[in-house]
């Protein structure tokens, strides 16, 4: 039995909940089904770090991302192109907290790709990645963070 390969920037939908850590196990009837994109590991790769899509008001106790074991998840094994992350971006905030949009921000820059100043999400020492299919993303980064659109 090996455990299923994941890395950084794969997605994944989490199956059951019967090994990761108690605190995601309380919360199984609400997390079981859900899709996320691993943003990190834990114990040493033991653990996924999953970042929950979809508003952060309609996830389990309003946390997007939780821990979770590798042998409870349905790896795509490839990072996420068909869902939207451009995986070159970071997710940065422009505006208030309630009118919030969702900028993609290059490495080691502080403005989104749009122009506008971004402050990137400091969570726990890394940052979330660019979804250009987030509710809230800016229309502007979006296009620009997927060369692909618009060139049919
Ligand atoms: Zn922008």
């Amino acid at each position: 039995m090996s455990a299923p390969q994941f890395t950084v920037g794969s997605r994944a939908e989490i199956l059951e909940l019967l090994h990761s850590p108690v605190r995601t196990r309380d919360h199984a009837s609400q997390l079981v089904g859900l899709r996320g994109t691993v943003v990190g590991t834990m114990r040493h790769g033991a653990l996924a770090l999953l970042a929950l899509e979809g508003d952060v008001d309609d996830l389990p106790c309003g946390i997007r991302r939780w821990t979770v074991h590798p042998d409870d998840l349905a790896v795509c094994a490839f990072p996420v192109p068909a869902h939207g992350s451009t995986g070159h971006y970071r997710l940065g905030l422009s505006g208030t907290e309630s009118a919030a949009v969702q900028h993609a921000v290059p490495p080691d820059a502080a403005v989104g790709l749009c122009g506008e100043s971004a402050r990137p999400l400091p969570v726990c020492g890394w940052s979330l990645p660019f979804l250009v299919t987030a509710a809230r993303a800016c229309s502007e980064c979006a296009r620009l963070a997927t060369p692909d659109v618009g060139s049919s």
